[in-house]
């Protein structure tokens, strides 16, 4: 069911990646039952608007072979474990403010036998934390919070040259103002996608490429960007 799903999308999978995924499936299924990790409840919808929409994007950019990559507000390990499962080659940190869904992120990993960092971490504190700072080639956020706000927290973890994949529902509009703040982040816009998945849903994909340097004073503490936002 998943690779017919996936098919759809015009995307071969492996029999193994197939079956990684119905593990996953299976558990985060079984896991939704006791903690609240995803309002999607059926082994179909998962592989349409959780795998599916996770991989799409990373089958429209080049991404480099073992390109670092962060997903902020991974929730669930969404895109980033579809990602990897599909890229065994990428080396992801996974990102989340709260610790329920880290320890499921633990779980889960250990049965598909893979090995991102695993981070209980608010994106902000990363930004400025010099481990992290201008690291990755690649950050990845899907309906996580305001465009501006997702710039703020992502621009600051990537290296000169790497790309920032914002993953909106197809509704979510990109203003001028938008742009003006990527650029105030050292970001570009580089390409704004609009596609459909198979079940018919409508995505936008934002690429958003390093181009500069982030000021230091960015990203803000929570606060401060609740106060001002950009
Ligand atoms: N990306 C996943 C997905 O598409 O299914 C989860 C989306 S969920 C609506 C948003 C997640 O972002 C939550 O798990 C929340 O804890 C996390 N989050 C929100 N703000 C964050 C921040 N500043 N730093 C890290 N995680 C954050």
């Amino acid at each position: 069911m998943i690779q017919k799903q996936f098919k759809k999308a015009n995307i071969d999978l492996t029999d193994e990646q197939a079956q990684k995924l119905a593990l996953m499936s299976d558990f985060l299924l079984e896991y939704n039952q006791k903690v609240n990790l995803t309002a999607i409840k059926t082994p179909q919808e998962i592989a349409e608007k959780h795998f599916v929409d996770s991989v799409l994007p990373i089958t429209m950019v080049d991404i480099p072979e073992g390109a670092r990559c962060a997903d902020i507000g991974t929730g669930a390990g969404f895109p980033a474990l579809p990602m990897m499962i599909y890229r065994p080659d990428l080396r992801f940190t996974l990102v989340d403010a709260l610790q329920k869904r880290t320890v499921y992120l633990q779980e889960i990993s250990s049965k598909l036998a893979i090995s991102p960092e695993i981070l209980h971490s608010r994106a902000e504190e990363l930004g400025q934390d010099a481990r992290y700072r201008g690291h990755y080639d690649m950050v990845t956020a899907r309906a996580v919070s305001d465009l501006a706000t997702l710039a703020e927290y992502c621009l600051p973890l990537l290296k000169k040259g790497g790309i920032f994949l914002a993953m909106r529902g197809s509704t979510k509009e990109l203003t001028p103002h938008h742009e003006q703040v990527f650029e105030m982040l050292g970001g570009k816009l580089k390409q704004e996608k609009e596609y459909s998945l198979p079940c018919g849903d409508g995505r936008r994909l934002l690429i958003i490429e390093k181009v500069g340097e982030t000021p230091k004073r960015y990203p803000r503490t929570a606060a401060q960007m609740k106060k001002a936002p950009l």
